[in-house]
């Protein structure tokens, strides 16, 4: 290894993907681009905690739109953790393995929309997970400050990590996945939405109509 080299710097998206949008990308690149990250890791969850299997597309349809989807940046890519991780997908479960293989001189940034950062002390073992890893939230330009405030008091009061949090304002994306979902479900179009690879892999898998649903379970063997 060359010595003179600084420590590598990982920046890790995780989330559902179902499916994967802009509005994850563009948050992860500017991440990406603001820190100097040397790569971005997407981690679709397997089994999230809080959602039942049947509210969540097949982990090999989202894996694949998410591959798919980051295929054109050279410093994206996709990792299996959590599908490949028998239970639920518990976040500090992910970090930890990360920090296993990566070693202690890779920085961690786990990059989330500030939305969810919210919940972060209903996560498990949110003090580890903050010693693990730096957090980075992506919001909407204006974003109240006192609300960012108010949440890093309340994190560095309740896990005793001293900076837990970083914040970064992206461009004002209103996409969201449920919203995808209910055009495809509704036949409105998702179109610059999502890279256009997405778009055709969701028409031609059925993803998301109702009734569609053995078409795409044959496709993947299910
Ligand atoms: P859903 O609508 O089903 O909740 P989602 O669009 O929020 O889906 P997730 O897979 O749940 O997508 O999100 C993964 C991560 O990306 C989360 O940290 C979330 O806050 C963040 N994120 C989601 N949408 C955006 C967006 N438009 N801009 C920036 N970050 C986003
Ligand atoms: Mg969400």
């Amino acid at each position: 290894m060359n010595a003179l080299r600084a420590s590598e710097a990982v920046g890790i998206m995780g989330g559902t993907f179902d499916p994967v949008h802009h509005g994850h990308l563009v948050a992860a690149e500017a991440v990406r681009a603001h820190l100097g990250l040397d790569r971005v890791v997407f981690v679709p969850a397997g089994r999230p905690p809080h959602k039942s299997d049947s509210e969540v597309t097949d982990e090999r349809h989202r894996y694949l739109m998410t591959v798919m989807a980051t295929v054109t940046n050279p410093l994206f890519t996709v990792s299996r953790a959590e599908i490949d991780r028998p239970g639920p997908s518990y976040t500090v479960d992910t970090i930890r393995a990360f920090r296993q293989v990566v070693g202690e001189r890779t920085r961690l940034y786990f990059i989330t929309g500030f939305d969810a950062v919210r919940e972060i002390l209903t996560w498990r073992e949110p003090d580890v997970f903050l010693r693990l890893c730096r957090v980075v939230a992506v919001t909407r330009p204006g974003y109240p400050l006192e609300e960012v405030e108010a949440l890093q008091r309340r994190l560095r009061a309740e896990t005793g990590t001293s900076d837990p949090l970083s914040i970064l304002e992206v461009p004002a994306l209103a996409i969201s996945s449920s919203d995808i979902r209910r055009r495809v479900a509704a036949g409105e179009p998702i179109k610059y939405l999502v890279p256009e690879s997405v778009e055709t892999y969701i028409a031609k898998m059925g993803l998301y109509r109702p009734g569609r649903r053995d078409l795409h379970e044959e496709a993947v063997g299910g």
